[in-house]
């Protein structure tokens, strides 16, 4: 009953937020077209043809994925010739974004072939939305037909499940191997979004090919590109069954739809287990100096001559103190329990480094700090006690959960959830058929590069399947 009301009042809130977001852009539009009417636009925001003006800022997550997803979407839909799109980093571009009245991102603006505002929309603007809106502003000119991503009669080669760094690189080799590959990116939810893990990252500095770094979100929107740019075709739900009983295998999606495929390949990877702190969330999604993995930012110059704190007792997380004394001043391990669950060797060796510092029986509860890491608010469960810890740097290493609920029963699963890759250097998994690169296959290495080195690998591995089962069509 009470969950009932709880669920009623959810709906409501959301409906007046809704509604409120609507009642917004309704009347900016009116405002925004009172205010522009008869303007002249810089030529770099108009330029005689319908325009879609995209605005965004670089810390936004959402943007990046809206801008890959969406906007790919939208340009897709029309003749080439016939519409404008122009990207504005709406801190960066203050003074257009003010031309617009643009408070929030992403916002997109529709202009007609006149220059005259055509609509407004504060934040998020699905690529269905806008192509009916760039319709309207067109007049006459209809949406191209789009190449369904879906084929309900045709058997798929490959369909590959996961959009981390295996997944696109998968697609890629699949695609230019002319298995028109089928990627489901993901429908997304709080902690996993398409793009995967690194579209938590701020700056990615091992990934080879980017001798100056380049940012998480902005390396998986070019792998998706260059997935695209082969051919790849994508889907934006989940699969949630496999049903392995059959030939070709018969996938089911989070939204019903059902498909056969010859081969899958799964890279769904793994979510690090965050503390569930709001900072915690806004400072690693903002790059502000909380991680979950010390191997990939530790050396960042942020942390270098800093004191950090590691969360956590395992293995991993005493790994990680140790390799973050190469280059923090002092490094705090923060355990709640009263004692290390790390091996003993471990122990030994995060124990006899007198860079590291222990703290049992402790847990965060706040993690301070506007733009960076300031400090932490860590309690100790025994005492009851509550004090502040100034440190710049927060690595939170509690363990990984690979995404494979979907596959128990399905394919052999360690009992940590991992895929087990039932030949060795290869991605062969317990099914035949079914391949698995990436962080869902892998406790050990988990980076960005093994996982596009292995979703190479299952590429391959399928292709070589495709051709001794003499599969053509
Ligand atoms: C904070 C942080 C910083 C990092 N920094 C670095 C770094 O600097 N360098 C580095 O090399 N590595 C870094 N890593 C590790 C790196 O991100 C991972 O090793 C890599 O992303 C794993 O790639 P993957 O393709 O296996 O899977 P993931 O990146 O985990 O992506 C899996 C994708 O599959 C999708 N998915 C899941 N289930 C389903 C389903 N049922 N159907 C459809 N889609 C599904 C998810 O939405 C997700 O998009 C970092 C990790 C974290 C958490």
């Amino acid at each position: 009953m009470i969950d009932m009301t709880r669920l009623l009042i959810a709906v409501g809130i959301l409906a007046v937020f809704t509604l409120l977001i609507g009642l917004w852009n309704w009347t900016h539009l009116r405002v925004a077209r009172w205010r522009t009417r008869g303007r002249k636009w810089p030529i770099e925001v108009w330029n005689g043809k319908v325009t879609l003006l995209y605005f965004s800022t670089k810390d936004c997550v959402v943007c990046k994925f809206q801008q890959v997803k969406e906007i790919a979407e939208v340009r897709a839909a029309f003749p080439e010739d016939t519409l404008d799109i122009r990207k504005f980093d709406a801190l960066e571009r203050a003074d257009i974004a003010k031309l617009f009245g643009v408070m929030n991102v992403p916002t997109t603006v529709v202009l007609d072939a006149q220059g005259g505002l055509h609509s407004f929309n504060a934040n998020l603007a699905k690529s269905v939305e806008l192509i009916e809106q760039i319709q309207g502003a067109l007049g006459a000119c209809k949406p191209i037909e789009k190449k369904a991503a879906l084929r309900p009669d045709v058997t798929e080669k490959v369909v590959i499940i996961g959009s981390g760094p295996a997944g696109w690189t998968a697609a890629i080799y699949a695609a230019r191997a002319q298995l028109e590959p089928l990627v489901f990116e993901g429908a997304g939810d709080k902690f996993m979004i398409p793009g995967g893990q690194l579209m938590w990252t701020g700056e990615v500095e091992n990934f080879p090919g980017w001798p100056e770094g380049i940012k998480g979100p902005d390396l998986m929107v070019k792998l998706r590109e260059q997935a695209e740019h082969w051919g790849t075709r994508i889907i934006g739900t989940d699969v949630t069954h496999i049903d392995v009983s059959t030939r070709p295998f018969k996938l089911t999606a989070s939204d019903g739809s059902v498909l056969t495929s010859h081969t899958v390949i799964v890279a769904t990877g793994a979510r690090a287990r965050w503390l569930g702190l709001e900072n915690e969330e806004r400072l690693a999604r903002g790059g502000g100096g909380v991680s979950a993995c010390a191997t990939c930012d530790g050396p960042m110059p942020m942390f270098r001559n800093q004191v950090v704190a590691v969360i956590g007792g395992g293995d991993t997380a005493l790994e990680e103190a140790v390799q973050l004394t190469h280059f923090a001043s002092r490094v705090h391990v923060i355990n709640i329990t009263p004692d290390l669950t790390a091996s003993k060797v471990m122990r030994e060796r995060a124990r006899s480094n007198a860079k590291i510092e222990f703290h049992m029986n402790t847990t965060v509860t706040d993690v301070l700090g506007d733009d960076r890491v300031e400090g932490l608010r860590v309690k100790n469960v025994v005492e009851n006690t509550e004090s502040t810890m100034p440190v710049k740097g927060m690595f939170v290493a509690i363990g990984h959960k690979p995404n494979t609920d979907f596959l128990k029963g399905v394919i052999e699963l360690t009992p940590q959830g991992y895929v087990v890759a039932t030949k060795p250097f290869r991605t062969n998994t317990s099914v035949d058929g079914i391949f698995a690169a990436g962080d869902v296959m892998d406790p050990y290495y988990r980076q960005a590069i093994t996982s596009a080195g292995t979703g190479c690998m299952a590429a391959l591995d399928a292709e070589r399947w495709l051709i001794a089962q003499n599969v053509s069509e």
